[in-house]
């Protein structure tokens, strides 16, 4: 059984063809830069090796076309029909209060789709657009919606709302939401499989730490809470995101500086100058970071000591939610590369039972792997995420149903 994964991001389509049979990778690839005079196209297959090239797309109707044209394509294609093709997984960012769960594609869907639009602007259209593509191209062919809030529905009301009036939770659907979910979930069930155990006996907590970082508190298999919040700016420091701050210092900054009555000024503040980039002044990335600090700079000194200080206080307050732990788990670029980090966040935690096994934590690989010491009450996993992998499953799953 095939599957292709679509994932349309605000000026990007990453794409994955999956043989769902051995869950493994059939076509893969992604078109950047979408819109800009100059698109990157990228794509290999189990059959070609990796071709990049630049291309002129305006939209994302026409980068789906390409990437399907190409996957037909008879002499470098990795399908010779359409039919080929079982069901078509679409990553979608934001489902509101409208998708609890992942659904397959109908108008009514579409049109539910469209009212969470002003809750993700970038996102939602550049999604649509996708669906409406792959439609037209893959007519007959069925899609499955999979939100990145969905797997977050579960957290109760009392931590999902604001502590604002509560006309703006009614009228404006202000609350807690959170994201990355498809990667918490596929983390939290890869640690049971790891384990031997089933999910419903374990109380977890996933740190999903990438360019965009995320925390859930997991029990039963289910999120009680998760450090994103209405977007995906609040929670822990990021790569470019403040996380956590006052919310006078807003109404502060609108005062002082005119520029940022402006919200889109104001959001490019706080999503894309802030967080690692806005402290070091050197790089949102991670390793930039670790070499600057290695060469002396103070400031990327501090920007280290930020973000693993606010990963280590959801710890705490997760470990609190959920009345200890059984396992921590470490996932996404930084989650699974970075051991500096781990390492920072994970010290002066014995009274919570995490004690890391700094050794191992050093081995570099790409497995999944315990990286606590063997009598550690809470173990401590490193789990590679794959979030395409469980759009797929979920896909099969919901069509097979
Ligand atoms: P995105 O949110 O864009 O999907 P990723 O999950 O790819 O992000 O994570 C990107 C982050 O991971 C960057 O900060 C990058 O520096 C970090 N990262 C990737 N590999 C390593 C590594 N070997 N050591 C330290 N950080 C790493």
């Amino acid at each position: 059984m095939k599957v292709l994964v679509v994932n349309c991001g605000s000026s990007s389509v990453k794409y994955t063809l999956f043989d769902m049979d051995k869950e493994s990778k059939i076509a893969w690839g992604l078109i950047e830069c979408i819109g800009l005079d100059k698109c990157f196209y990228k794509r290999e297959s189990v059959n070609f090796p990796e071709k990049k090239e630049t291309v002129r797309v305006t939209n994302h109707i026409q980068a789906v076309e390409l990437i399907i044209n190409e996957l037909l394509d008879k002499n470098c294609g990795s399908i010779s029909d359409i039919k080929e093709i079982s069901v078509v997984g679409h990553r979608i960012v934001h489902g509101g209060e409208k998708f609890l769960q992942p659904v397959v594609v109908t108008e009514y869907a579409k049109e539910c789709l469209k009212e969470c639009f002003p809750l993700a602007p970038l996102h939602m259209p550049a999604h649509y657009d996708g669906i409406t593509a792959v439609e037209k191209l893959l007519p007959g062919i069925t899609s499955v919606l999979v939100f990145d809030t969905a797997f977050h529905q579960t957290i109760p009301d009392y931590a999902y709302m604001y502590a604002l009036p509560y006309k703006f939770y009614e009228k404006d659907h202000i609350r807690k939401y959170g994201f990355h979910g498809t990667s918490h979930n596929y983390v939290a069930c890869k640690a049971a499989e790891f384990l031997g155990k089933p999910l419903k006996n374990l109380k977890i907590i996933t740190a999903h730490l990438g360019n965009g970082s995320s925390l859930a508190a997991i029990e039963n298999g289910k999120v009680v809470d998760t450090s994103m919040g209405f977007t995906p700016l609040q929670g822990i420091v990021m790569g470019s995101r403040c996380g956590d701050i006052d919310a006078a210092i807003i109404a502060y900054l609108i005062d002082i500086y005119p520029e940022y009555k402006n919200s889109d000024a104001l959001n490019n503040l706080l999503n894309k100058e802030s967080g690692l980039l806005g402290i070091s002044g050197v790089s949102a990335d991670m390793r930039a970071i670790l070499e600057a600090a290695a060469s002396g700079s103070k400031k990327s000194e501090l920007a280290f000591n930020m973000l693993c200080y606010s990963v280590k206080k959801y710890i705490g307050s997760f470990y609190a939610a959920l009345n200890g732990i059984d396992l921590l788990v470490f996932t996404a670029g930084i989650g699974e590369n970075s051991y500096p980090v781990r390492e920072k966040v994970c010290q002066n935690l014995e009274a919570l039972g995490i004690e890391l096994d700094t050794e191992k934590n050093k081995e570099n690989s790409q497995n999944i792997r315990c990286i606590s010491k063997p009598n550690s009450k809470v173990k401590v996993l490193i789990i590679p995420t794959n979030e395409e992998l469980m759009i797929a499953r979920i896909s099969k799953q919901l069509i097979g149903s």
